[in-house]
């Protein structure tokens, strides 16, 4: 079955939020970026669309990301009638909702024109798109331009130095998830991607190695060794997958069809068996909400120490009041102290005991 980004973290951070937004502080839980990097047409787009499982990036097999685009993922509540709504809006066009996600493609296009050019410019001044939508963790990723040799069109002499530059200043921040692709058919030791992780990663603590285009990879080569980690061991290991062509592009193909061309490829393929932990797009976004699980427990002890001085200093102010508010502020100690013990039980719950947790 398919889990998609968040799946299984969402109700854990929402129940989190719940209990901040009660506390009355916001934006508690910082989760981390997720950025791509990789070469130009190494398949990073592809990857992160079908992360999100819609179709809204520009996707080619010459330049088509140009500008870094910030992609803020905002969950929002399902409406009343249960009917859900997605759409998108971009920084430089405040209140404009555009729920046609093709039309967000287009505006990608146009705006990354207006600032870089009609003719393969690059240019490091971000694109900042928000998704709403009740189905997305509150998460943001980041799509990047890929590294290129040759300039062509409207590129300076150094464009890949300049691309190595801009991409490093968002993989280098610490808690930058990195996405690194390469795809199949391109040798392991020269994938720009591990190149560029391991400079920013030197640990390879937040480094995921994604390989692309298994499914044409030369006749009679597999990737089961580089899946492995056989070939450039990496410490969190490698995903492979299988995006669309072009082809199935122009042909429209939608994510929800690739995704079952791309389970049936693994299936059929006796090199892969046993290997459908490090197989396909689905696999990649439970890897992904594994580690985001692991970020959260780390972060879960300085949430609590925040909940318990909030109960102090509400203890001080309750005994600064005197009687008058006596029953008021008992009540706020009241709230925080049941607030606390959710987060604890949240501890327990992340920890994987898997205790229900109970909203009434
Ligand atoms: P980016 O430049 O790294 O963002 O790469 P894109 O996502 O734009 O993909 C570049 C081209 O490779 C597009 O034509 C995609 O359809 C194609 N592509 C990406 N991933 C795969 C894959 O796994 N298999 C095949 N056959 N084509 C792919
Ligand atoms: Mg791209």
């Amino acid at each position: 079955s398919v889990a998609p980004l968040g799946s299984s973290v969402i109700p854990i951070v929402n129940k989190l939020q719940d209990i901040f937004a009660q506390l009355g502080s916001q934006s508690t839980i910082e989760l981390p970026q997720v950025a791509v990097v990789g070469s130009q047409s190494s398949g990073k787009s592809s990857v992160l669309e079908s992360l999100v499982g819609r179709d809204f990036l520009p996707r080619g097999s010459d330049i088509c990301t140009r500008r870094p685009l910030v992609l803020q993922l905002l969950q929002t509540k399902r409406k009343p009638d249960g009917s859900e709504e997605e759409y998108g809006e971009f920084l430089h066009l405040p209140g404009k909702r555009f729920y046609d996600f093709s039309e967000i493609r287009r505006e990608i296009q146009a705006e990354t024109d207006r600032e870089a050019g009609g003719n393969k410019g690059v240019s490091d001044k971000q694109i900042r798109l928000k998704i709403f939508s009740p189905n997305v963790l509150d998460i943001t990723l980041v799509d990047l331009p890929g590294i290129t040799k040759v300039p062509v069109g409207d590129q300076p002499s150094d464009i890949e130095a300049r691309i190595r530059t801009m991409i490093m200043s968002y993989i280098k921040q610490p808690s930058c998830l990195i996405l690194a692709v390469t795809p199949a058919n391109s040798d392991l030791a020269n994938s720009d991607a591990l190149q560029l992780a391991g400079n920013a990663d030197p640990d390879g603590c937040r480094t995921i190695g994604i390989i692309t285009k298994l499914d044409i990879m030369d006749r009679g080569t597999d990737a089961r060794n580089l899946l492995l980690g056989k070939v450039i061991p990496l410490r969190l290991g490698y995903i492979g997958v299988v995006n669309r062509s072009q082809e199935d592009i122009l042909m429209n193909r939608s994510i929800k069809d690739a995704l079952v061309a791309e389970e049936k490829f693994f299936r059929s393929r006796p090199v892969y068996n046993g290997l459908a932990d490090r197989c396909g797009v689905p696999q990649l976004a439970k890897k992904l909400n594994q580690i985001l699980v692991q970020h959260i427990k780390a972060i879960l002890p300085g949430l609590k120490s925040r909940i318990s001085s909030a109960l102090v200093s509400l203890a001080k102010e309750h005994a600064s009041y005197g009687e008058i508010t006596e029953s008021k502020a008992g009540q706020g100690a009241l709230l925080l102290n049941i607030l606390s013990k959710y987060c604890e039980a949240f501890s327990s719950m992340v920890e994987g005991k898997n205790e229900e947790m109970s909203t009434s």
